[in-house]
């Protein structure tokens, strides 16, 4: 049987994308201010709004929903039909329903405030494998390993596996898992969002800039470009 890859060191891999992340991270409405943890209400509400919707039209959403309701407790005591209505234009209108009944779950079973590991937040409404985990690591800096379709691309690419991503989604997240820091894990997850959406991104990655180019298997092997 073929060995699986082994890949980039790991601690090499998270050093080099940290010190990335420092200097490029994207200025996004949900994030907290360098070196403050995020708001688990906002890591949340804006993972629920992101799925199916790109990062400048939730923006504006974003805002205007923690204006209107600035914590999850305001948001569940809400009538679903005003979050519906503040819904409008993001689609997808199950998102919405779950996203109440989430607040309304977070407020009944946990007092209002969000629990830090993955398996209780994804118990609740709305919430599944890779939505938990972010907010695991993001707003609790638990080393959980938050894969979306952008780190799925990142990891491929990094390991040269050429295979079409969906047959290779089990060894994505064993090999993302691997890659993970125990220090500073939040950062790191949304560090790695970042390259996927900015540096290794689908059909023409810039490997000339990007922190993780001497450990990628796919640049090395000239394929990086052809890889999903
Ligand atoms: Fe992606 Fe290129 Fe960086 Fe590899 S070197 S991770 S292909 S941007």
């Amino acid at each position: 049987m073929a060995e699986a890859p082994q890949g980039p060191d790991p601690r090499g891999h998270a050093e080099r994308l940290l010190a990335w992340y420092d200097r490029h991270r994207r200025v996004l409405p949900w994030r907290a201010p360098d070196g403050k943890r995020a708001d688990p209400y906002h890591v949340w509400l804006s993972e629920i709004m992101l799925q199916q919707t790109t990062v400048q039209t939730v923006g504006r959403y974003f805002i205007a929903f923690i204006e209107r309701w600035p914590t999850v407790r305001d948001l569940a005591e809400a009538p679903l039909d005003d979050v519906l209505h503040q819904w409008q234009g993001l689609g997808y209108y199950a998102r919405a329903r779950n996203l109440h009944a989430c607040a309304r779950a977070v407020v009944d079973r946990h007092g209002g405030v969000f629990p830090e590991n993955e398996e209780t937040l994804r118990a609740l409404p709305g919430i599944g494998a890779y939505t938990s985990a972010a907010i695991a690591a993001i707003a609790f800096d638990r080393p959980a390993s938050a894969v979306d379709g952008n780190v799925d691309r990142v990891i491929a690419r990094l390991h040269a596996l050429d295979r079409p991503i969906p047959d290779m989604k089990p060894e994505i997240r064993a090999l993302a898992a691997r890659l993970v820091p125990s220090r500073r894990a939040g950062d790191y997850a949304q560090a790695m969002m970042d390259l996927g959406a900015t540096v290794c991104v689908s059909g023409d990655p810039r490997c000339v800039v990007c922190p993780l180019m001497e450990q990628c298997e796919a640049r090395q092997l000239g394929i990086a470009a052809e890889l999903p």
